[in-house]
């Protein structure tokens, strides 16, 4: 049965049409979903107990549950979700100062392979539906309620291509971006790709106000590919161009993550190499300490060398940042908690 949480409002609307209930209920609905943010269609209150009993025969609403939860000490909270089919999904809480960002994830494994990381140990099973996304944030959100917090930001980060699940993501997007939903601003939503070209044109093209950032993480093709395996479909030159014509269109700041690897990307070298790839955008680098990963015999680099590093950028007129770690003691990298749930069972 299709989740309710699929439909984005316009769907909605054209849904109360098919179906010929009034316009103005698909705003109720809507507003039930995500500002009252009800567990079930019985405590619709206002819609009428015949309605209430044809939307249970015609949509599910819950489809999540929590298989465990892990807090970190600097209060970062991560979920282990059992979606209807058993899929376990990972979403991550973050605290800074200027709000709370979710780290939701798009796809259950990846396939694209990158060698540092831990969502590709398990290659893609499927996409998430865009309700399967929102209800990642809800259930996060739904706890936060009892403290009178909430969700403020959203970075496509977890397990998955967002890109390789296109219009499931955009979808997403437009259900928590929504006024009457969740009302996240576009400009606290960031998506994250590891450099699909064809869907970052496309993605150009929607003038969005969303965040793009570009997960580089070396500034070299010959390095590149061998961490990435999208590098081989698209090249740095084709990936930058395509990010060339991403800023024309939008007029918006481009991030690019670079996780410091002791001895694959941190030398001099790949900082003048860094410094004249993205010379002239309107971009900066985030450099992202290394979350351990078991199984694949990268190291951290150390924060005296990260600090180096990040100065060295600075020097060569790069605009960057050095991210905080997150949750480090508590599996927060895509993909940990959920190979070492498998692992174990
Ligand atoms: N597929 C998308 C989004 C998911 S990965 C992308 O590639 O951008 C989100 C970010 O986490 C990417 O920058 C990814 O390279 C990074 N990442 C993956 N494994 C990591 C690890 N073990 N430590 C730190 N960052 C990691």
């Amino acid at each position: 049965m299709k989740s309710i949480y699929d439909l984005t409002y316009e769907q909605l609307i054209a849904w109360t049409e098919v179906v010929a209930w009034k316009k103005y209920q698909a705003k109720q609905l809507f507003q039930w979903l995500y500002c009252h943010r009800v567990n079930s269609f019985e405590a619709m209150s206002d819609i009428s107990i015949e309605k209430r009993a044809f939307l249970v025969d015609n949509f599910a609403l819950k489809t999540v549950s929590l298989v465990t939860k892990q807090m970190s000490k600097d209060g970062t909270r991560k979920y282990l979700l059992k979606m209807a089919d058993g899929a376990l999904v990972e979403c991550v809480l973050m605290v800074y100062d200027y709000g709370k960002t979710i780290c939701v994830s798009s796809q259950v494994g990846c396939n694209m392979g990158c060698v540092f990381c831990a969502s590709g140990l398990l290659k893609k099973q499927r996409d998430l539906t865009a309700g399967e996304m929102v209800q990642q944030v809800l259930f996060v959100q739904k706890e936060l309620d009892e403290v009178n917090e909430r969700v403020s930001h959203i970075v496509i980060m977890g397990s998955g291509e967002p890109f390789d699940n296109y219009d499931n993501v955009m979808d997403f997007t437009r259900i928590v971006n929504h006024d009457l939903g969740l009302a996240i601003g576009a400009r606290h939503i960031t998506i994250s790709t590891c450099g699909i070209v064809p869907m970052i044109r496309r993605f150009a093209d929607e003038e969005v106000q969303y965040n793009l950032a570009i997960s580089l993480h070396a500034p070299n093709d010959e390095l590149r590919s061998k961490l990435m395996p999208i590098n081989k479909a698209y090249p740095l030159h084709e990936l930058m161009d395509a990010i060339k014509y991403y800023a024309e269109k939008n007029n918006r700041r481009i991030t690019f993550e670079y996780i410091l690897l002791e001895g694959v990307n941190d030398s001099d070298k790949c900082v003048k190499q860094l410094a004249e790839l993205i010379r002239g955008l309107n971009a900066y680098i985030n450099l992202i300490p290394y979350n351990h990963v078991d199984e694949n015999g990268f190291k951290k680099v150390d924060y005296r060398h990260a600090m180096t590093f990040y100065d060295a950028l600075c020097k060569a007129h790069v605009k960057c940042t050095l991210r905080q770690e997150h949750g480090a003691d508590i599996d927060a990298a895509c993909g940990q908690l959920r190979a070492k749930h498998e692992r174990k069972q």
